[in-house]
């Protein structure tokens, strides 16, 4: 049995007075695809960079495929897509390729030459979010889903085995929201990435994903998505801060 690629204990994070997280314990099992609800301002953003070691946690502890996050080498191996991805302004100069290629940067040194096979591993990340006719246009030109494409793909050119994703669905058209789901659902399925996501879209998600964690400053569910159904609508809203659907 492998270790799982993220296993969090008993973290806590202030930021000066704010208590952000209260003795989290969770984990990211390979090839789960995790949905992680709440309300605004409950912590979710935090718990993400302490995934991601942008930020160290006040107590607990942190194991990246199995090892202390402090002598964790490998964070290419988990890819980040952030909160307001999507947000180039008009007039912005990078075409699609440059920004997707700038995701192998600092892998190949950032005055380095690039490798022979940027092209290569460009077209097959755009291939992958259903975008490789968008190649060579402004980054600028295109839709918020569209952009949020994009740099899913800048995060995947990296050849992650894992991505963690901020509200990926913020500024996309509701009526295109299904199929970016349905592009990340195709990603943890047939390319075997696990998949850790932060979203408000609980009646949408749960056909997709595997796992569900509802955060309000301390973790009140984390289970299989069948165990959450299960669950009343007041359980549900009281923890995520929203209503469900039925
Ligand atoms: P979420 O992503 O669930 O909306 P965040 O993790 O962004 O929540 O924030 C958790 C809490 O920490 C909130 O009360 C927020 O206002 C506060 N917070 C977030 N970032 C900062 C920061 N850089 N400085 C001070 N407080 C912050
Ligand atoms: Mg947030």
């Amino acid at each position: 049995m492998d270790a799982p690629l993220i296993e969090i204990k008993d973290i806590s994070f202030e930021y000066e007075e704010t208590k952000a997280l209260d003795n989290i314990s969770m984990k990211v099992e390979k090839g789960d695809f995790l949905a992680i609800l709440g309300p605004n301002g409950s912590g979710k953003s935090t718990l993400l960079k302490i995934m991601l070691g942008l930020i160290k946690p006040s107590k607990g502890s942190i194991k990246l495929f199995g090892v202390d996050s402090k002598n964790f080498k490998h964070r290419e191996w988990i890819g980040y897509v952030s909160q307001k991805s999507n947000s180039f302004n008009s007039g912005f100069p990078a075409t699609v390729k440059e920004v997707v290629a700038g995701g192998l940067a600092k892998k190949a040194g950032l005055f380095r030459r690039l490798p022979k096979t940027v092209d290569e591993d460009v077209l097959e990340a755009m291939k992958s979010v259903g975008m490789e006719a968008f190649l060579d246009r402004s980054i600028s030109e295109l839709s918020g889903g569209q952009q949020q494409r994009v740099f899913i793909a800048r995060a995947l050119v990296a050849k992650p085995k894992m991505l963690i994703l901020d509200e990926p669905t913020v500024g996309i058209d509701h009526q295109n929201v299904q199929a970016f789901y349905d592009m990340l659902a195709a990603l943890n399925r047939e390319k075997n990435i696990t998949l850790v996501m932060v979203t408000h879209d609980v009646d949408t998600v749960t056909d997709r994903i595997s796992h569900v964690a509802c955060l309000n400053q301390t973790i009140h569910f984390h289970g299989f998505k069948e165990q959450f159904q299960t669950l009343s609508d007041e359980e549900r809203a009281s923890w995520y801060g929203h209503s469900v659907r039925k």
